[in-house]
């Protein structure tokens, strides 16, 4: 049964994803600092890759009507990669190698393994079929045709494309810059020594590093007191520098939670409490023309809705093509007897039972336990009102996935 009070996670993406407006400023960049960057626009074929036919193997290059039986065919030629090559000698065959483009006349390649090599030319001990080992001009990109799309985000492999393309310097959309406000008294940064009451601020590195891996700037990182008008301050602030506001905690009910407060006084709010465990409370609003996506304090439940909710919209917001999660299906390795209302996240990771996959849970789901978020590699799925047996099939997601 679903719970009236509780929001879905997917009508929570869809209220937050139709509002997620994409980054306006478009920046160049060199090739060589393109990498996690999204293209600002199409990049068509500006000419054929590779330029010209070539070898695809060390040998040699000769016309295939030239070869009578065991007959020498003379060497007319030495051809290197990098070299620009006459036309082949009618009769003759040309010394070449991988890369080296194939001359005029030539239609197959002879691997030199393949070959004798005599006196009077080299005797061909194989056959040969007409066109072998040629790479064709244009058989990787073709002059005209879309290679990469708007929106891509660059990987290594489109960097090596851009370049075969000849492209040095790409438009790529500005980084998402964020501000990360953590909010509590009760918050010390690592490096001071903790007195009474007092606990170290995790989810500002836990979000410092999930950031930083989904390519947005930090370009604020502050922790807020739990007053009223230091909370108002700061995220007006905030709201001047930044395109996304992520606080951490005060977005639940106690009366310490100052984020909730000041956003319906001086922006605006939505405020759910998500059916996703861990991870209830979330609060999407704006300040000053910035939106804020307000998660929960609790570290675990930080990791799990920046994972969930955040992603999908930071991806939006940074312009990048959609793309649907695929996880994996793998029977459980653990039970969960009494069922939730609302969806829950394990912590869990992959492992071999036998030589059958299996996901594993950690031991201590509380959300309070960042142990657990070391300890796994991914979320596994335990869907609404369901219990979980050994050997069930659960929705994996691997943090890796879920960061992509
Ligand atoms: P809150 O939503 O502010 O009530 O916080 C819920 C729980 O998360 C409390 O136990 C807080 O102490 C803890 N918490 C909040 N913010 C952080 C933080 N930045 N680092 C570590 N724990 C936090
Ligand atoms: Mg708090």
């Amino acid at each position: 049964m679903a719970n009236p009070n509780l929001t879905p996670l997917e009508d929570a993406l869809d209220h937050l994803l139709s509002e997620a407006p994409v980054v306006a400023q478009i920046e160049t960049v060199a090739l060589a600092d393109a990498l996690g960057r999204v293209l600002a626009e199409n990049h068509y074929v500006p000419a054929d890759v590779p330029p010209a036919d070539n070898s695809a193997v060390d040998g040699y290059a000769l016309r295939k009507q030239d070869l009578h039986g065991d007959q020498p065919v003379p060497v007319s030629a030495r051809i290197p990669a990098g070299a620009a090559p006459e036309p082949l000698k009618p009769g003759t065959a040309a010394r070449i190698f991988t890369g080296s483009e194939i001359p005029e006349g030539a239609d197959s390649v002879v691997m030199q393994e393949r070959v004798e090599v005599t006196d009077a030319g080299i005797l061909v001990q194989a056959e040969v079929d007409q066109g072998q080992n040629i790479r064709r001009r244009g058989q990787d990109l073709t002059r005209g045709e879309l290679a990469l799309k708007k929106g891509t985000q660059v990987r290594p492999n489109e960097m090596g494309l851009l370049a075969s393309m000849g492209v040095a310097r790409v438009a790529v959309l500005a980084r998402l810059r964020v501000a990360i406000l953590s909010t509590g008294d009760e918050l010390v940064d690592p490096g001071t020594p903790l007195g009474p009451g007092q606990i170290y601020n995790s989810n500002r590195f836990t979000l410092m590093g999930l950031l930083s891996e989904a390519g947005c700037e930090v370009v604020l990182c502050e922790t807020l007191r739990d007053k009223r008008e230091a909370t108002r301050e700061t995220l007006l602030r905030a709201a001047e520098s930044a395109d996304l506001i992520i606080t951490s905690g005060g977005v639940s009910v106690g009366e310490e939670d100052h984020v909730r407060a000041v956003l319906e006084e001086y922006g605006s709010l939505s405020l759910w409490k998500m059916a996703i465990k861990p991870g209830k409370p979330v609060a999407f609003g704006a300040i000053g023309g910035t939106p804020v996506l307000g998660l929960p304090g609790n570290p675990g439940s930080v990791l799990v809705t920046f994972l969930m909710v955040g992603m999908p919209y930071i991806r939006k917001r940074q312009g990048r093509n959609p793309k649907a999660l695929s996880g994996e299906r793998i029977p459980a390795d653990f039970a969960i007897s009494s069922a939730s209302v609302r969806r829950e996240f394990v912590r869990a990771r992959k492992e071999t039972r036998g030589s059958e996959p299996v996901v594993a849970a950690f031991s201590n789901q509380s959300s309070g336990i960042l142990s657990s978020t070391c300890w796994a590699d991914g979320l596994a799925v335990v869907p609404e009102n369901t219990t979980v047996s050994p050997g069930d099939l659960l929705t994996y997601y691997s943090f890796a996935e879920l960061l992509s």
